[in-house]
């Protein structure tokens, strides 16, 4: 919604915020002190942007303003009057820039974003550039904004925004000489601190060292302006990693690791510094918009999220990449898709796998913390990276019936503890442990002390099924109807008794089955359904789920426990008056109980129903 009004400055325009953009900006200002200084390393970054951004167009583009000026960053700060600006002469904005860029929210997981704000307050700082929100947070130590901006097109107007972050915001043409963004404001009370030269100087240092411009405080530069990754690997130190790693991501934590690549070749030469964050950006899986790595051409960024360096399985990974090859007189767009790019993926790839590789080899429990965070995207590796594939598969860590929860084991791990007769790799795939834990499926196993895999990452079922065997052993679910387990049953009962009580089954759930066989793996429950010889089992199922598909109903296989005392009443009821009505009644009862557990149940209320005459019969 906008007004249009004619002053004698010139065009006044008032402009009210969406929605959702006024819930955002309530929250900043109101709820979200938890680092108010952040606001200066947001406001850096956006300038340093604006620099790359002109930097690239000076070198592709002559219609440039102010062509020959330095680029930089300038601070002034007035601690008698409060005043804090920083001014860059970067590529500026358009009024469009001004409406679709600072106006509004363009990120979709933004509303997303708001939730968990309110949920989680200790946290929110730290998520705030994640969002592109980050221009947003000046209003935790201002009342009021002013911009002035001009673009760096010759024929472009200056242009002054302001706003009180209350809803509205208001642009006007001003005279402005120089391109860039200069934003000024005066600071409240409670941020008085962020006047005085020491404090903003220290800021400056911890968030924003590596800034590729100098920044200027009054008329000191206080920050470094060195390319990290262009040093020796052997000259770049821990702390200075993180540090760079802290300035490229807007993280506040320290990354888990980090990777210095430096690389010459024919087909693609070119220095990197990579980095895994310690924790995942907010929802990883569904969100494809957190940022991976920074494409630079001698020092010059091109694109500021090449998400194609990497294969989609490893876009957790954070950086930098320079390559001396990139041609800088083609489009973006165009780069992205070029033969470098590939090249330079595929040897990112194998480098990162590596890296993953060594450091599970030199420290487990750092793995297993990286994996907790990103071993959903990681799997997905498995069925879209053939080449990598038999490398990925050996990351892969699960929870397994066989050790507390929170313990994992690998493939590998497995196998070496084996059963001396036992051929193949079990797993079972559900939603939580829990649920796992309570599986019939399970009983025969544990009481075997067979290690069975905990399958309960939805992203589990999409991978296991695909891997088929490993080291030449099967890797089964045991939900599957033939199983190939040690026959626990007592086999002389299995004639006489077991033959017309599988047949009364068979009977009476002809419509609901397709076969019913005595189990070999139920210790404690007294039936089971298992994947039918034409259906797809239950990771399948749930798999055709996730992609928006409705698997085909088909039947299932039940399996009965002979050894179960319920089971074993039954027969006897049986021998005695076949045609007692109660043996039917329980028969339906047992199957659509196997049902209930598998969560496959749609009436309820026959069950209840049913379920009563039973307690009737049993309290007669
Ligand atoms: P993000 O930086 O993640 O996009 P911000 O809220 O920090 O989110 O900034 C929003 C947008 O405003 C930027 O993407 C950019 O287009 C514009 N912007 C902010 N500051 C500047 C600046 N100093 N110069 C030019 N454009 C800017
Ligand atoms: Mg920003």
């Amino acid at each position: 919604m906008s007004e249009n009004q004619e002053t004698n400055t010139g065009k006044v325009q008032e402009f009210e915020y969406k929605a959702e953009m006024k819930q955002l900006l309530n929250i900043i200002i109101h709820s979200l002190y938890t680092h108010p200084e952040i606001f200066l390393r947001e406001l850096i970054s956006n300038s340093s942007d604006a620099l790359n951004k002109v930097k690239y167009l000076q070198l592709t583009n002559d219609n440039i303003l102010d062509k020959d000026s330095e680029l930089k960053i300038q601070i002034n700060i007035d601690e008698k009057e409060q005043t804090f600006t920083i001014e860059d002469n970067g590529v500026g904005m358009t009024q469009d820039d001004l409406v679709n860029n600072i106006g509004t929210i363009a990120k979709s997981g933004t509303l997303e974003f708001l939730e968990k704000l309110k949920e989680d307050k200790k946290d929110s700082g730290d998520l705030i550039g994640q969002f592109g929100v980050g221009f947003y947070s000046a209003f935790m130590v201002t009342d009021e904004v002013v911009i002035e901006t001009r673009h760096a097109a010759k024929d472009s107007k200056g242009l002054k925004w302001t706003s009180s972050g209350d809803g509205k915001y208001i642009i006007e043409e001003i005279d402005k000489e120089t391109r860039g963004t200069k934003i000024s404001f005066k600071l409240n009370d409670k941020s008085k601190e962020f006047a005085q030269e020491y404090k903003v100087k220290s800021i400056v240092t911890k968030y924003s060292n590596f800034a590729d411009f100098p920044i200027f405080l009054a008329k000191d530069k206080v920050n470094t302006v060195q390319p990290l990754w262009q040093k020796n690997k052997n000259d770049i130190k821990k702390e200075e990693a993180a540090e760079f790693y802290k300035f490229i991501t807007n993280d506040f934590e320290e990354p888990l690791d980090y990777l210095h690549l430096s690389l010459e070749g024919s087909s693609a030469a070119f220095n990197a510094m990579l980095f895994i964050p310690k924790k995942a950006p907010f929802d990883l899986m569904r969100n494809k918009e957190h940022k991976t790595v920074q494409l630079y051409c001698n020092k010059i960024m091109i694109v500021d999220d090449c998400k194609k360096l990497l294969p989609e399985y490893l876009q957790f990974v954070r950086g930098i990449v320079d390559a001396s090859g990139i041609p800088l007189n083609v489009s973006r767009e165009m780069i992205q898709d070029s033969p470098i790019i590939s090249n330079i993926q595929d040897i990112l790839t194998s480098k990162i796998i590596g890296w993953i590789k060594d450091m599970l080899a030199k420290d487990k429990s750092k793995y297993l913390e990286f994996y907790k965070n990103f071993g959903p995207l990681l799997k997905m590796g498995v069925n879209t990276d053939f080449k990598n594939k038999d490398k990925i598969i050996d990351l892969l860590y699960f929870e397994s019936s066989t050790l507390p929860k929170g313990e994992f084991v690998s493939l590998k791990e497995y196998v070496l503890k084996m059963q001396a007769d036992q051929k193949e790799i079990y797993y079972l795939s559900g939603e939580s442990r829990e649920q796992l834990e309570k599986n019939p499926n399970l009983e025969y196993f544990k009481k075997q002390n067979i290690e069975v895999l905990f399958l309960s990452d939805p992203v589990d079922v999409f991978v296991v099924p695909s891997i088929g065997e490993y080291d030449k052993k099967n890797i089964q679910s045991i939900d599957k109807s033939d199983l190939d387990i040690k026959d626990d049953q007592d086999s002389e009962k299995e004639n006489t008794v077991s033959e017309p009580l599988l047949n009364l089954f068979k009977e009476t759930l002809k419509e609901e089955v397709e076969d019913v066989r005595i189990s070999k793996r139920l210790v404690d429950s007294a039936a089971t359904l298992v994947a039918g010889t034409q259906g797809v089992d239950k990771q399948m199922e749930q798999m055709m789920r996730m992609m928006g598909q409705t698997p085909e109903a088909t039947k299932k296989i039940m399996e009965i426990n002979m050894n179960h005392r319920l089971i074993k009443n039954l027969a006897k009821k049986y021998l005695l008056n076949a045609d007692d009505p109660l043996i039917k009644t329980t028969v339906t009862h047992l199957f659509e109980s196997a049902k209930l557990i598998d969560g496959d149940l749609e009436s309820k209320t026959d069950y209840v129903k049913r379920m009563l005459t039973l307690m009737e019969k049993a309290t007669e």
